[in-house]
């Protein structure tokens, strides 16, 4: 797009998982943009920060600290954003995403470890794939800062570079990646169809309609939210969903993490290690879900607590938590604390919504049998499945499983 007639700044931080999203995608489409440090020390930085704290402010109607925000002009028409969709910054830069084709072999939705390891097999077979993301290539590995469990990297990758190494090697296979954009329906062939009857499934995105022989789910999973009184008011001004990005406003105060998984754990670790002067883990249930080998780090940790039995009722404040009140289910009684803040890791909820004819469990998330859904030629893989174990590796394998489910039904189909 001619640059020229266009302004983007982006404000934020350089351990923002999101602020390197938007710049990655800027970069991809060869928009240049401003970059406005809300770190860097001296007047420049605070300008930067109360630029956010404004635009928050104009958005949310509250002084939030989200970001990235991004400011665009656009041949004379100002628009703010707060942590802006690939597509919604698309979508007002008029970029344009249309697929080559209106049928495939395959339509694979969702670009991370699942759908992209099912893409590589099934584009290597010869079959014309498209896969159809709505915000980053890479998924949830994108926005991790470094991979370290992954077989084949020594020294561990960053998410960005992961995510660049396999969506590079899918489209050597001639993969086809429309990003971003949104899937709002499959369905059957025609309106009284069943999936069994028609030989075609047809899905819709927010600008086209495709035809396809079979459709692999791949959407993944997004981060549970915690829904208490007042939460709300406090989104991304106390209440935080990710260490990397919102961990440097903590350096040496008292935070709350809420949730006993590995999630929970291993955030916290990183918390305490990089910002925190004290760590508190609060554990709704007698005893955390969270590995032991992270139970044991945890417990060895000087200022580092887990309360079991502790569930959050209420958070208090407006634009800054001013007290939060937790139930302690062993005595009863419900007491209240003055953390500085509170991260959130309770688990994944699956990015299914749009899925009106598959049989779903009550969470969400895609029942399946050896990948194939209830629906004749809709198959799922990944974390947005019913009994996936939400690792990235394991997500690839389950993108291989599918492909050669997929491969199997294309050759009687
Ligand atoms: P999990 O589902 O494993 O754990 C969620 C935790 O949050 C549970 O302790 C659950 O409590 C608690 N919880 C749920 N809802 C609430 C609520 N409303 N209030 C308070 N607590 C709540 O989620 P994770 O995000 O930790 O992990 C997701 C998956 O990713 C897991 O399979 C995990 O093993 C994996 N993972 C692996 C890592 C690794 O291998 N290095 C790192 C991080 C994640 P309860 O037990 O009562 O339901």
């Amino acid at each position: 797009m001619p640059t020229e007639d266009v302004i983007v700044n982006v404000y934020g931080a350089n351990w923002c998982s999101d602020c390197r999203r938007t710049k990655k995608y800027l970069g991809e489409q060869r928009i240049h943009y401003g970059w406005f440090d809300i770190e860097r020390p001296g007047p420049e930085g605070e300008k930067a920060l109360q630029f956010v704290y404004d635009t928050n402010e104009e958005i949310f109607s509250t002084k939030k600290r989200k970001i990235p925000a991004v400011e665009v002009i656009k041949e004379g028409e100002r628009k703010i954003f707060v942590e802006p969709s690939n597509f919604e910054l698309a979508n007002f830069l008029g970029l344009a995403t249309k697929a080559k084709k209106s049928f495939y072999h395959t339509i694979i939705i969702g670009a991370g470890p699942a759908g992209l390891t099912a893409a590589i097999y099934l584009a290597r077979d010869g079959y014309d794939v498209l896969v159809i993301e709505q915000s980053t290539v890479g998924g949830q590995a994108f926005i991790t800062n470094k991979l370290d469990n992954f077989p084949g990297f020594p020294e561990g990758i960053s998410g960005a570079q992961f995510a660049e190494n396999v969506k590079t090697q899918a489209e050597r296979f001639g993969v086809e990646i429309l990003s971003p954009q949104k899937v709002l329906e499959v369905s059957t062939c025609h309106q009284d169809g069943s999936f069994e009857e028609c030989q075609f499934r047809v899905v819709k995105t927010e600008s086209q309609e495709f035809t396809c022989s079979t459709v692999l789910i791949a959407t993944g999973s997004n981060y549970r939210q915690l829904v208490v009184p007042g939460s709300d008011a406090l989104l991304g001004v106390t209440i935080h969903y990710c260490a990397t990005c919102d961990g440097f406003f903590y350096k040496n105060k008292k935070i709350f993490v809420v949730g006993g998984g590995n999630s929970a754990f291993e955030e916290s670790l990183f918390l305490k290690e990089k910002f925190a002067k004290e760590v508190t883990i609060l554990v709704r249930k007698d005893k955390p879900r969270a590995s032991p080998v992270l139970q044991e780090k945890v417990k060895d940790r000087e200022g580092m607590d887990v309360w079991v039995n502790s569930e959050v009722v209420e958070l208090f404040g407006e634009d800054k938590l001013e007290k939060v009140t937790v139930k302690h289910h062993d005595t009863g009684k419900v007491e209240e604390y003055y953390p500085d803040g509170i991260f959130v890791f309770i688990g994944l909820s699956p990015n299914t919504v749009f899925l009106k004819h598959i049989t779903l469990d009550s969470q969400g998330f895609v029942v399946t049998t050896n990948q194939q859904t209830s629906a004749k030629g809709i198959f799922a893989a990944g974390d947005c499945r019913l009994g996936s174990v939400k690792q990235a590796v394991a997500a690839a394998g389950e993108g291989s499983a599918a492909a050669i489910a997929i491969r199997e039904y294309l050759s009687k189909n």
